[in-house]
């Protein structure tokens, strides 16, 4: 059953360098302990997409398109009072961002940050709070979780505060999370222990997540289904099983290209996409993708290609879209 439906999301922009249509026409759905990888490049709208179904698109300069749509449990989300928005936002879907020096308050304790959140939105008194906020940094691997609550941000290596920041989305036991990029800024071996303990709260929560990463090696052996963005629109969307199998579309097969393998020549340099994605968004009327495609024609700079189906909602944007070989 669909958890979150997002149909036709429209973000734009508006600086005094002009129109940045950042997300155009993204159309996704989450079901119930699902999770959700969305792919793509810096600039492709992926964290755009997260922020508006969070409510966080500040407006101005943001314009969300009016013919959006964001719905939660069946509920319209987009025109939701903010007093309600908030009242979701942390105890219905909660997000962890990737770094979580800016996302912690550097002058409040780890325990002072964790606590609000449960005496905010659950009224919990002070003392229950902070032996719930205890038994939630124990829950995600910190040693000594009493006397790491009254640690500060500054005081915990990268690894634990961002343990703390998963503990403190998860506080509420939301049925969303959206997790932006969370192993980023962590070397490989912690990066392993987050995703791995993303996946056993997962288990023991029954929660959906939404990864949002520019690394297919994150999405490969975490998520059931992935959305490829590209300059703000869906360029592929498919089980994770059947786009690393059969990826459809030029910029997916691109991507995982130069995904480095331990069984290729080592000597061999990485295979990258040439180009950069567009600033300022989609590519208009045109394929936004075709100046840096392999297999571009006179038509991709003419016509926007439609999402075109495959085999089981395997759907690509693109006029050459291949789903009957590894095109690999
Ligand atoms: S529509 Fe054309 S330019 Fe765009 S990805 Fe497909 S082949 Fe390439």
């Amino acid at each position: 059953m669909s958890l979150l439906t997002v149909r036709d999301l429209v973000v734009r922009f508006d600086t005094h360098h002009g129109p940045v249509h950042a997300v155009d026409g993204v159309s996704f759905d989450l079901n119930e302990g699902e999770t959700l990888g969305i792919v793509g490049e810096s600039g492709s709208g992926k964290s755009v997409t997260s922020l508006a179904v969070l409510g966080l698109v500040p407006r101005p300069p943001g314009v969300i398109g009016t013919g959006s749509s964001i719905r939660f449990r069946g509920r319209e989300l987009l025109g939701l009072e903010t007093s309600e928005l908030r009242r979701i936002r942390g105890a219905e879907i909660s997000m962890i961002f990737q770094d979580p020096m800016t996302s912690l308050n550097p002058l409040l304790t780890v325990g002072r940050q964790l606590t609000e959140v449960l005496e905010v939105h659950r009224g919990t008194s002070r003392r229950e709070a902070r032996e719930r906020s205890a038994r939630g940094l124990g829950d995600v691997g910190i040693p000594g979780p009493e006397a790491a609550l009254d640690s500060y941000p500054h005081e915990l290596s990268g690894g634990m505060r961002q343990r703390v920041m998963i503990a403190m989305a998860l506080l509420l036991e939301p049925a969303i999370l959206f997790a932006d990029e969370p192993t980023t800024a962590l070397d490989v071996t912690i990066q392993a222990q987050i995703l791995e303990l993303m996946r056993d709260m997962q288990r023991r929560h029954g929660m959906s997540i939404v990864f949002i990463t520019h690394d297919l090696g994150v999405v490969a052996g975490t998520t059931d289904r992935m959305l490829v963005l590209y300059a703000g629109r869906v360029a592929e969307s498919a089980s994770t099983r059947a786009l690393f199998a059969q990826p459809a579309h030029p910029y997916t097969r691109g991507l995982l290209a130069s995904v480095p393998t331990l069984n290729g020549d080592p000597d061999a340099p990485l295979s990258s996409i040439p180009g950069s994605p567009p600033l300022g968004g989609g590519g208009g009327e045109a394929c936004a993708f075709a100046p840096r495609c392999p297999l571009v024609q006179a038509r991709c700079r003419n016509e926007q290609p439609p999402l075109v189906a495959g085999r089981a909602e395997h759907v690509a944007a693109c006029f050459e879209a291949d789903f009957t070989e590894a095109a690999r």
